[in-house]
Order: C-alpha cells, then structure tokens, then sequence
C-alpha cells in the first residue's frame, strides 16, 4: 500500500466552469483518486477555489456584493456542482482561508530569509476615481495600431498587439470608466525565480517519466528568450492575502494584497490543513503528506492540470518551496492536458460557448459526460466535443455494451430462473477462455491507469465491457436453456458474477452507474480482483439480487439537434 496525494489545479471562483475546464484537471484527477483507493492505497485527494485576483473583485461588482460575500457563495456553487458530479476530493478547500494567509505569508518571509526577495520600484496606473491602482488589463482605450476602441492595457483583442496601458489613445478604468488616470511610482517584492533556475532545470531534467507535454513547456519558460524571469509577488489590491513577512510586518508593504498566482498553489497545502482542522485532526495528519521531515519522505505527489497551468506549477510553485530551503514535499508527477474544443471552435466562458458543469447536469446525470469526457481526454493534442460523437459514444458504450449486457443477464435469470444467481453447471471452455481474456485486459487496465493513461484506460474498461457481450452472444443461454438449463444456469451465474466485476472496474468512471450495479447485485463486495476466475465466484448460487432500472438510456436524434441547438449561443 502506497500513500498518494493528489491535487487538482484549482478552479477560479468568478464562475460556473465549462466542460474543458472540467476534463482538464478536476476529472482526471477523481478518476485516479478513485483508482487508488480501490486498489487499497492510502489517498489525499485535494482541490479548493482560486478566491484572490482582479477578476473576482470585478465578478463582485458586477453583482453588487462584498466580494468575500460573492467567494463564499461562489464557492458552495462550485462545490455543489463537484460532488454532483462525483468529484471524491478530501477536502475542497478556499484560497481565501486563515490556514492559506498563514502558508503564505509563512512562505514569504522564509524566501525573504534566504535572500530570494528583491524589493522593486514601478511605475502603474492610478486611478483617482477609483482609488487605487489599476492593473494593465483594467485600462480600456483605443488601439494605437487598428483604432480598435476597448482596447485592454495588455493587448488589443481586436488585432491581438501586445500593448502598454501608455501606448492606449484616450486611457479609462474599466472599473468606473473615469479618464482621470495619473502614473504612479509603487513597491513592489519580487520573488528572484532566475537565482533557481539551475536548480530547477536540474530538477525537471530528471522527471523522465513525465509527459512531454509538460517537460517541453516548462524548458521552454526557462531557456526561451532571457530565460526563467523574476516575478512580482505583490499587488496594489484590497482583496487577498495582506503582505507580510511571516507574523511580522514588512515595512513599505502596507496596504499591499499576495498576487493570485503566488498564493494559488500553496492553497494545496494549506487545503490539506483545513481538511484536518474541519475534522478535529492534529497538525501532524496534514504535515505528514506535505513535510519530508515528518512522514511525507514515502508520499507519491501526482498533480493535474491544463497546459496554460504547466508554467506555474513547473517553475513558479517549485521555486517557492525549493527556495524556502525548507523540507516542504515537491511534486513527484504532473498530468498536463490539451484543451477540450466545442464543436468547430472554443469553449468561452465570456461568450457563454459551449456546456457548463449545471447546464450538463440539468440535461443528463453525470456518468454520461465522465464517460465521454474521459474516454476522449485531451491527451496528446486538443479534443473536440461535437453533439454527433457524443451521441455515438453513449449510445454504443454505455447503452448497447454496458447498459444491454447488465439487463439482458439480470431479466433472462428472472425469468427462467426467478431473482437468484442460479445452481447447476460446470465452466467449459467458453468460460476459461474468456476468463483469460479478462485476465489479460486486467492487467493492461492496470497498467494504463497506473500510468494515467486515461484514453487508454477507457478503450481498455470499454474491451472489458465486449469480451463479457461478445461471450453472452456466443454462449447463448436463451436458446441453450430450451435442452440444456443446467448449462445456461452456469452461464448465467457466471455472467451475474460479472455485473459485479463490472461495477469494481468501473466505478472510477462511472461512479453512479457503479452503484447501482453493485445495489441490483445485493452486494457490498468492491474488492478490487487479482484473480479473474476467483473474482467470478464471489455471488454464489442462491445469493439474491433485483433486476435494476435501465442503466443508461440512449440519446435520440431530437435531444442531439435540441441540445446542439441550445448550447451554440450566448449564455443568460
Ligand atoms: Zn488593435
């Protein structure tokens, strides 16, 4: 039995998220959790919202509250909607908690301990108006290069030119929309990422077995160019974590907020602190997944991210904890993925493109988009979600494979032998036959999930499914009951077996349908399977089960033209 910990990047607060974001990070990640736990390992299994930052003090305004009010209620949203659709996390921790300030304020001041804070002077936008300062992308004006006229401080999106807020013709806040902007000069603590890179180029040079994706994106941040840059640590913000050098003051920081992209990750640290104050546990239960000097030595640390969160999560949260000279665990494995596209272009949270996580849910239950969104994971380059191929998917995976086999077995043995697994029979050659041949799919399912191969887990789970159709086709117990009952009842047994086989392999999946199996099955037996035919006489003949309710049903050409329909357009 290993110890693992498992994060997921976590998602910002300003919103419901798509489908991508979804598959992106939070999914897999409860795939592998749930994979983990099954196969008897000791799990921590952590996400948490992204709270500070810009974009939710404006989400807040937007909507007229207090913006910790906005977070707090944004966060029982996002939570809701995790355990909805079977997100197993431990905890599901806030950015925004004491626990956090305390980390990171803590972090800070060990950087600052081993000279690897530098003090520097800027000049920003003030907003008079506004009181306070406005970051780049807050300043709204015209283009300089195309006469674009909400051109943002940091690009026009209009010709996509990177630009300065003083490059902009007739400057405004975005927040108010007042012109009376002046240019301050501001403080600013910088965390000094380049004294590192050696150490982190040495660091990811080792990481053989990581995905390419992830090693290409992180060499190429630190050698493109200058190479890996020095990066400010700090903001002229009301709303985040209030700068100091650990308990202490730091003298010219009053007034001064953490940056975002500093205190995000170390919220999974300060997650797992919540996750023991929440249930009454002593420091060490948390320490000992996240301090080498107190039990973390034998943790395996597996992260899950999108590509646009590699850089941070490569350079940027290993800098502060390599830097902090302390023994904090660093990450063992990092899963990165591609983005998820929609149909012909992007999901857009801006534009409403695209299905979000309770649009999903209002229309089907969650195991349908696991199913979909895991077997077509954005692994080795971008996916698309299209209404056609999910269409197909469910239908023949979950419906015609799965769904069929599960009802056929359990009706036929109503029916011809009442609601028991039923006596009588011996296996022949079709049953060691297909024993091996889920003895052998076992194991590669293993293999790919023990590598966090999802697209290959899936076909893998998905051959399973077959080889028990394919067997029941050949076997034929309906019309082998007519001259032989005693051999159908050997057939049936051993498929109402693998319903319950099924259901184990399964859950990580498809959690729900999982449980229903193992409900209709009368069992409570999830033992993971060594031995396939072993695993096959675990419901004995007598032992009691129901007939369930369809599994899954089939999505009909109307619901794929209303749906595709419903979601190409702008969000209310
Ligand atoms: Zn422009």
């Amino acid at each position: 039995m290993a110890r693992i910990l498992i994060t997921s990047a976590i998602p910002y607060i300003n919103g419901i998220k798509h489908l991508g974001n979804l598959v992106g990070s939070q999914l897999p990640a409860d795939l592998y959790a749930r994979y983990a736990r099954a196969r008897g390992h000791e799990v921590m299994f952590i996400c948490a919202t992204d709270e500070h930052g810009t974009p939710a003090e404006l989400a807040a305004a937007k909507a007229g509250q207090p913006v910790a009010e906005f977070c707090a209620e944004m966060h029982v949203v996002q939570a809701d909607l995790a355990q909805r659709f079977g997100l197993s996390f431990d905890h599901f921790g806030r950015s925004s908690s004491p626990q956090n300030h305390a980390l990171t304020q803590h972090f800070a001041g060990a950087l600052a301990d081993q000279g690897l804070i530098e003090e520097v002077s800027e000049k920003q936008v003030y907003s008079n108006a506004d009181g306070r300062f406005l970051p780049d992308r807050y300043i709204e004006g015209t283009c300089p290069n195309c006469g674009y006229d909400k051109a943002r401080g940091d690009q026009c999106e209009n010709c996509t030119k990177q630009l300065d807020p003083t490059d902009l013709i007739d400057p405004r806040s975005a927040v108010s929309g007042s012109t009376d902007l002046e240019v301050r000069e501001t403080k600013h603590l910088y965390l000094r990422q380049s004294a590192l890179k050696d150490d982190l180029d040495s660091w990811i040079s080792a990481k053989t077995d990581w995905p390419i994706l992830t090693t290409s994106i992180a060499k190429k941040w630190l050698h493109d160019g200058d190479g890996l840059r020095d990066r400010g640590i700090t903001r002229d913000l009301d709303w985040g974590v209030p700068v100091k050098r650990g308990d202490a003051d730091w003298p010219g920081m009053e007034g001064k907020v953490f940056y975002v992209w500093f205190d995000a990750p170390i919220e999974y640290i300060a997650a797992t602190r919540e996750w023991a104050d929440a249930t009454g546990r002593p420091d060490a239960d948390w320490q000992r997944w996240w301090r080498t000097d107190k039990g973390a030595d034998d943790v395996r640390y597996v992260q899950f991210m999108g590509k646009d969160n590699v850089p941070f999560h490569t350079l940027s949260f290993p800098a502060t904890i390599m830097g902090s000279n302390e023994p904090w665990k660093l990450v063992d494995y990092i899963k990165s993925f591609n983005f998820l596209n929609y149909d012909g272009g992007q999901f857009s949270t801006s534009q409403g493109r695209g299905i979000f996580m309770d649009q999903a849910l209002s229309i089907l239950p969650a195991d349908y988009w696991r199913w979909w969104l895991l077997s077509h994971a954005p692994e080795n380059s971008d996916a698309e979600f299209t209404w056609d191929n999910f269409q197909t998917s469910v239908n023949k995976d979950l419906a015609d494979v799965l769904g069929n086999f599960v009802s056929r077995v359990t009706k036929f043995c109503r029916a011809k032998f009442g609601e028991q697994v039923p006596a009588g029979g011996d296996n022949t050659d079709a049953e060691t036959a297909l024993i091996a041949r889920l003895q052998s799919h076992l194991i590669s399912y293993q293999n790919h999930m023990d590598a966090i191969e999802v697209r290959k887990s899936a076909a893998e789970l998905r051959a399973i499914w077959v080889a028990g159709n394919e067997y029941l086709q050949t076997a034929e117990p309906w019309a082998v009951f007519k001259t032989d009952p005693e051999r159908a009842a050997a057939c049936v047994r051993l498929s109402l077996n693998l319903i319950r086989l099924y259901a184990v392999l399964s859950a990580p999946f498809i959690p729900d349908a999982a449980a229903r199996m193992l409900s209709a099955m009368n069992t409570l037996d999830t033992d993971w399977p060594v031995d396939i035919k072993t695993a096959l006489s675990a419901l004995p003949a007598g032992h009691e089960f129901s007939v369930p309710e369809v599994l899954f049903a089939k999505i009909t050409d109307d619901q794929n033209a209303d749906w595709s329909n419903r979601f190409a357009g702008t969000r209310d």
